[in-house]
């Protein structure tokens, strides 16, 4: 039986024969204790490679978030975003339960705002500004269709920040993905922010795991913060070791799978016309927009699947992702069961082609 290609996410890579061996030949620790030498070289490691002079393994994206959040903010206050961050839309409302805060989202454009924006949405006018304790961006921006941010304009967010007295979080989880596309280090971006947080378990890999880093002082209460969230695990060595190779031969691989995104956005625009914005793939998303064709997203994600071709739906559109585990040959396949399914969508709405 051949295996499905699964575009559903970056997070479904196996890990690779060197992380594997990594793995089961790591040094490890009891990390609650801070004694995981491993754990220890990943968190140098990382916070060297964005330029801050402390960084905190975790187990996920989401806890470096709300770790961020709740030590950025108070209850009764405001995150500033914009409206498609992951961590106001996809963290299951964890910041109102965690840190009881709400969000004031600002429109992007593809997910990307301006300093300009940010400043108007921090004074609009009238006698009570919002009550707002942080502003946080993501790069790339994942529901933006995979943007990644200009430095400059990273720069000009920060700047608006400085300007009113607030901190700025960077959500990287795919930051080096956005580094790939831009030609920027991954530092360049960190510059401009008080902390970020990249993912391990994405593109670069890794089966598990995110960094979260920033000054020390931020750092040492995001490990106090760690085991108040219940993240205060013990030999994580073991996942670090595989940290560790991700992050050394990760990136380079990154432009690879945005050429694949490239190619799979040019195939299914063939496929189905009007569905996909080749130009906007910059990184490894591709979402399809197929209400054109009056059928239901879920009927298409059905129908690929059964083609052997796995999606994910978000926000009413196909997503897909490329990466490590899905080779051109994969690509191929899965613009093969587009064009299959296109024409096996009934008449109606926006036909697709032939
Ligand atoms: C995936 C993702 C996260 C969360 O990472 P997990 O490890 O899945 O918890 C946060 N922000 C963005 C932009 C993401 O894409």
């Amino acid at each position: 039986m051949t295996l499905p290609v699964d575009l559903r996410s970056d997070t479904v890579t196996r890990p690779t024969p060197a992380m594997r061996a990594a793995m089961a030949g790591a040094q490890v620790g009891d990390d609650r204790f801070g004694d995981d030498p491993t754990v220890g070289r990943l968190e140098e490691q990382a916070a060297e490679v964005v330029g801050k002079r402390a960084a905190v393994y975790l187990p996920t994206g989401t806890l470096c978030n709300q770790i961020a959040v709740h030590a950025f903010t108070r209850p009764g206050r405001l995150v500033l975003c914009e409206s498609g961050a992951h961590v106001r839309a996809m963290e299951a409302g964890s910041a109102a339960a965690l840190s009881g805060v709400a969000f004031l989202p600002v429109d992007g454009e593809r997910g990307l705002l301006t300093g300009a924006q940010v400043s108007d949405a921090l004074r609009p006018g009238g006698d009570d500004p919002p009550a707002v304790d942080l502003v946080a961006i993501e790069n790339t921006h994942q529901m933006g269709g995979g943007t990644p941010w200009p430095v400059d304009a990273v720069r000009e967010v920060g700047a608006a920040c400085r300007e009113a007295g607030l901190p700025l979080y960077l959500d990287g989880a795919r930051l080096f993905n956005a580094c790939a596309a831009t030609g920027a280090a991954p530092a360049d971006y960190a510059a401009h922010a008080d902390a970020l947080m990249f993912c391990l378990s994405k593109g670069l890999g890794a089966p598990i795991g995110s960094v979260l880093a920033g000054d020390p002082e931020f750092i040492a209460q995001a490990r106090r913060l760690k085991v108040l969230f219940g993240a205060g695990w013990r030999q994580a060595g073991i996942m670090a070791a595989a940290g560790l190779v991700a992050l050394r031969e990760g990136p380079a691989r990154l432009a690879e799978d945005h050429e694949n995104a490239r190619a799979l956005a040019a195939g299914i625009a063939e496929a189905l016309p009007g569905s996909v914005d080749p130009a906007g793939v910059r990184t490894n998303i591709v979402f399809a927009d197929v209400s054109g064709t009056g059928q239901d997203p879920r009927w298409w994600a059905g129908r690929l699947a059964a083609e052997g071709v796995l999606v994910t739906l978000l926000g009413g559109r196909v997503r897909m992702l490329t990466h490590r585990d899905v080779d051109r040959a994969g690509i191929d396949t899965a613009i093969a069961a587009w064009r299959r399914v296109a024409r096996a969508a009934p008449a109606g709405g926006g036909r697709p082609l032939d």
